[in-house]
C-alpha cells in the first residue's frame, strides 16, 4: 500500500507521525557499567540502611560529648585513649567517662561515645609528624564537641526499604554508584535497539575502496551510525545497496532482523521510483515532504520480517547534512522510545546571531551554527559557512542548529533566536 503525500507536513507531525509506531523493547540484564545510558525497568529497593550504622565523618576521637564541656586551649581536657580504630572495624567496648577512641574516618561509632573532635581540635598535631609520636595514652582535647558532632548517622542517605532510584531513570555515573553502594552487580533495563542501516545509490563507494571517476565515499551510512551507537542504538552497517529493485531488494531483507531499518538516498524525485517499487512489494510505506530545510524528502514505512514482527524504517534524504538533521530530528527520538527514555528533546537556548540568515523557501531553517557564550552572560550563535545540505564540515564545526522559523524571511545580525544545542561540550 502506498499513500503518497504531496502536500508538505511540520517536523512536529512527520514526528508524532513516526513516534506512534515505536515502543520500548523488552528488558534485559546489564552488568552496571554496560547499562550507561539505558533506563531502568524497575524500582531499585535498598536491603539496608546507608550509612548501615553512625561513624565518624572525620578522622579524630570519638568522645562522650560531655566529657569536653568548657575545654579550650588554655583549659584542656585530658582523656583516656583506649583505642584505636580504622575503618572497616568494628568495636565493641564502650567508651567510658574520662575515656575517648583514636578513630578515622567511616569507622563505625563504639558504644558510649556521642560526638567526635577532629585532630586539628586535640593536642595530637602538637606531636609531630611522626607517627608513634601521634599516638600518646592520653590526649588532650581543646574544644568542646557538642552531641552528635562529626557523626554521621545511620540511614541518613538512605532506609532499608527504601526506593533509591525509581524505574524509568535513565543509568549515569551517579546512578551506577548508588546502585553499586547497595551492592548490586546487575540491572534490569530496556534493551538498547539495533538499528540496520543502509546507503543506496549506484554512486557511493565504501570508504577504503579504490574511488572511480563520478563516484564519492559513503558518508551518510557511518555519520547515522555514529549517531546511532552515541544516542544509545547498536549500529549494524548492511553496506550499500545498487539503484536496481534487485539489490535493494537483497540488502533491506537483510536488516529484518533489526529493531528499525535506515536507508538513505534514493526518495528525492530522482530516485524516487525504484524505492517506491520495493518498498510497496515488501511493506508499506508513505513519502513525506517536511516542511524543514536541511531536508525535506522523508519516506517512513513499516516491512514485515520473516518472524512476522513489524520493523519501522526510515528512509533519509541522501546529501549528507540532510541525512544526519532528519535523523537527528526522526531517528533519535525513535530510538530513545525504543530504549524507554523520553527525554530526546534537545536543550533550545535564545541566541544572538552574528550573521544574517536567509529563509525564503518559507521551511523551518536548521542552519548549522556554533554557538559560544559571550563576556555579557549571553549566548552567540554564528553560521559556520555554506549552509548547502551537501556541506558536511560546516556541520562538523557546529555544535547546535539555528531554528528559524518557516514564516520568518530573514534573521537579522542581532537579532534573537533559538538555538538547538547538539553538543554542549563544544560551546566553549
Ligand atoms: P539522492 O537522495 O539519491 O538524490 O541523493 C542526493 C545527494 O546525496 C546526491 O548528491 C548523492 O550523491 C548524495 N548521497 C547519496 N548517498 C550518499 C551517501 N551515502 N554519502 C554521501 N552522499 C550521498
Ligand atoms: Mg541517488
Amino acid at each position: 500500500m502506498i499513500a503518497s503525500d504531496e502536500s508538505m507536513i511540520s517536523v512536529e507531525d512527520a514526528r508524532a507521525r513516526i513516534l506512534a509506531f515505536f515502543h520500548r523493547l523488552d528488558v534485559e540484564r546489564k552488568p552496571l557499567i554496560d547499562a550507561l545510558g539505558q533506563v531502568l525497568a524497575e524500582d531499585m529497593v535498598a536491603p539496608f540502611d546507608i550509612p548501615p550504622l553512625n561513624n565518624t565523618a572525620m578522622d579524630g576521637y570519638a568522645v562522650r560529648a560531655g566529657d569536653t564541656t568548657g575545654a579550650s586551649d588554655g583549659s584542656p581536657r585530658s582523656l583516656k585513649v583506649i583505642a584505636d580504630l580504622a575503618a572497616g572495624y568494628v568495636l565493641e567496648t564502650a567508651v567510658g567517662a574520662g575515656e575517648a577512641v583514636r578513630i578515622m574516618t567511616g569507622a563505625p561509632m563504639p558504644p558510649g561515645a556521642d560526638a567526635v573532635v577532629p585532630f586539628e581540635e586535640t593536642d595530637e598535631p602538637l606531636r609531630g609528624l611522626n607517627e608513634a609520636a601521634k599516638r600518646s595514652a592520653n590526649v588532650q582535647v581543646l574544644k568542646a564537641a557538642a552531641p552528635g558532632a562529626n557523626i554521621r548517622f545511620r540511614a541518613e542517605d538512605v532506609t532499608a526499604g527504601s526506593v533509591v532510584i525509581p524505574a524509568g531513570r535513565v543509568v549515569r555515573a551517579s546512578e551506577v554508584g548508588v546502585l553499586a553502594s547497595i551492592g548490586l552487580t546487575h540491572v534490569p533495563v530496556y534493551r538498547r535497539p539495533v538499528v540496520a542501516i543502509l546507503s543506496t545509490g549506484d554512486e557511493v563507494t565504501e570508504p577504503g575502496k579504490p574511488l572511480l571517476p563520478g563516484r564519492i565515499y559513503d558518508a551518510n551510512a557511518h555519520a547515522v551510525a555514529a549517531m546511532v551507537a552515541k544516542y544509545g542504538g547498536i549500529p549494524r552497517l548492511l553496506g550499500i545497496a545498487k539503484d536496481t529493485v534487485e539489490d535493494l531488494t537483497l540488502k533491506i531483507r537483510e536488516g529484518l532482523d533489526a529493531d528499525m531499518l535506515v536507508t538513505s538516498a534514493g526518495v528525492s524525485r530522482g530516485d524516487f521510483d525504484i524505492v517506491k517499487d520495493v518498498l510497496a512489494r515488501e511493506g508499506t510505506v508513505d513519502f513525506w515532504t517536511v516542511r524543514m530545510k536541511p531536508g525535506k524528502p522523508l519516506a517512513f514505512g513499516a516491512f514485515k520480517a520473516p518472524d512476522g514482527r513489524t520493523v519501522p524504517h526510515l528512509g533519509l534524504p541522501g546529501n549528507p547534512v540532510s541525512s544526519m538533521v532528519s535523523f537527528e530530528l526522526f531517528g533519535r527520538p525513535a530510538i530513545f522510545a525504543m530504549m524507554g527514555r523520553g527525554d530526546w528533546e534537545r536543550p533550545v537556548v535564545k541566541a544572538i546571531t552574528r550573521d544574517a540568515v536567509r529563509n525564503m523557501d518559507a521551511r523551518r531553517f536548521y542552519a548549522r551554527c556554533i554557538v559560544t557564550r559571550g563576556t555579557d552572560g549571553r549566548y552567540y550563535a554564528a553560521l559556520t559557512g555554506p549552509q548547502g545540505s551537501g556541506i558536511l564540515t560546516s556541520m562538523s564545526a557546529a555544535n547546535a542548529l539555528t531554528i528559524i522559523p518557516e514564516e520568518m524571511v530573514e534573521a537579522r545580525p542581532g537579532d534573537e533566536i533559538d538555538v538547538m544545542m547538539l553538543d554542549w561540550e563544544h560551546a566553549p
